[in-house]
């Protein structure tokens, strides 16, 4: 008999964590199939302690400090191995393990997640902010200890299903919902609130993707993601508006066949396909009715509305660190509209000045040629990051002085 796998899941409290602790639940023995190496978790000290107690993983740490009175308490008499700060993270992300979750949001991932990438093991990644930030230097550390990156976003595993000869492609599609203000005019978005913005149509996940969906930012963030791990150039990247989210992407090839993925929008479908990888598990999976679903619709994406995913383009074909600048801009700004300190205009106003002010900043081996996997390319991003959000709580200062 096999030994069981050693799973860790970072962000394991998250919208994907909780998603991937369900699906080990209906898919696997704990003890037999599996074991919990690790459990990350940011600031939710109540369901941490919760997963540790009932996975009884050999290691568990929660990111914020503050929160370490607390999850102690709840840990206490467990005799469970716990930790609490950053390095702590990201010592328990490099601990060894054969599946290893990478689900923290935004840049607060990247640290963890690079660790976890010189483990060897199958790196199943959710946390697109990594990739955005250090692109192909992330892909190839995994490749150089012996692991693999399965994407977990729906559109790239989507076409990593499909993909089978990628010399052959003319064309990626990445299709998109549109999100909650799909149709809407500039005019029509000047006031909505926090609230709206966070009604996704199709999918519940967390609020900073969910938000990034609203303004087509995660779309422009996927567009550069799909560069990186699919090795191709903006021009051969398209976005499909395809509201029923049933297509979760596309790869056409030269001979003028398109292959899709299709399945209900439910991010236990492409997380299930990461498990299982190389082979397809079988499970309760939701199925998808195309009778009962109806009509499925497409569309151009606008623009001049959602100018984020334009942005992201432009991020992309700069290349160097502007992905980077992109991303960490666009970080600071969903904070700020989640606060109420700006409208959900000024989102992309803002990441917009911050990507004109910011000169184009190198970074070892985001690109393919210095193939660069050492920490220099993370440390670098990292600095680019503290760099964007200090320059954006400038522009910040500056336009409430003009107002
Ligand atoms: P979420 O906000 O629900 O969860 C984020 C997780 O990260 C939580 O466990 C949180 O505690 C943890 N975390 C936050 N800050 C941390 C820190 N400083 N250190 C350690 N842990 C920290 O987010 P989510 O929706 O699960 O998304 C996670 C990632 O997956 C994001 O990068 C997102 O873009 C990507 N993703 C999510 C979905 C989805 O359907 N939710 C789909 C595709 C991709
Ligand atoms: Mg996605």
């Amino acid at each position: 008999m096999n030994a069981p796998r050693r799973i860790s899941i970072l962000g394991s409290t998250g919208s994907i964590g909780v998603s991937t602790l369900k699906l080990l639940d209906e898919t696997g023995v704990p003890g037999r199939d599996y074991v919990i190496e690790t459990l990350v978790g940011g600031r939710n000290a109540a369901l941490l302690a919760e997963q540790a107690l009932k996975y009884r993983p050999a290691m568990t740490v929660i990111a914020d400090e503050g929160q370490w009175p607390a999850f102690k308490a709840l840990m206490d008499g467990s005799g469970l191995d716990i930790a609490c700060g950053e390095p702590a993270v990201c010592a328990a992300a490099a601990r060894p393990a054969d599946w290893i979750m990478a689900a923290i949001v935004g840049i607060a991932g990247l640290k963890p997640t690079w660790a976890a990438a010189a483990t060897g093991a199958i790196l199943a990644l959710a946390n697109k902010e990594s990739l955005v930030c250090c692109g192909h230097a992330l892909i190839e550390r995994v490749e150089a200890h012996g692991g693999k990156v399965l994407p977990v976003d729906s559109e790239h595993n989507a076409i990593f299903q499909v993909l089978d000869q990628p010399e052959r492609v003319s064309r990626l599609i990445l299709t998109a919902s549109g999100g909650p203000f799909r149709g809407r005019s500039r005019e029509d978005l000047k006031a909505v609130t926090v609230e709206q913005a966070l009604k996704h149509p199709n999918w519940s996940m967390g609020a900073k993707i969910t938000i990034d969906s609203a303004t087509l930012a995660n779309k422009g963030l996927e567009f550069i993601e799909a560069a990186y791990l699919f090795d191709m150039p903006a021009s051969k990247i398209d976005v499909l508006v395809h509201p029923q989210s049933v297509i979760h992407s596309m790869v056409e090839y030269k001979d003028g066949s398109s292959l899709a993925q299709l399945g209900s929008p439910d991010m236990r479908v492409p997380i299930s396909y990461c498990l299982g990888w190389p082979k397809r598990i079988d499970w309760q999976a939701p199925r998808l009715d195309l009778a009962e679903r109806g009509a499925l619709t497409f569309a151009h994406p606008d623009l001049e509305t959602f100018p984020m995913l334009r942005l992201a383009r432009e991020a992309l074909e700069a290349g160097e660190g502007m992905p980077t600048v992109f991303n960490a801009a666009n970080e600071v700004c969903v904070q700020a509209f989640l606060e109420r300190r700006i409208g959900f205009l000024q989102i992309a106003e803002f990441v917009e000045s911050a990507m004109m002010r910011a000169q184009l900043p190198s970074i070892p081996s985001n690109d393919h040629a210095s193939r660069d996997t050492n920490d220099r390319t993370m440390t670098r991003a990292l600095e680019i990051d503290s760099e964007i959000r200090r320059l954006v709580g400038e522009l910040f200062a500056s336009a409430r002085l003009s107002a």
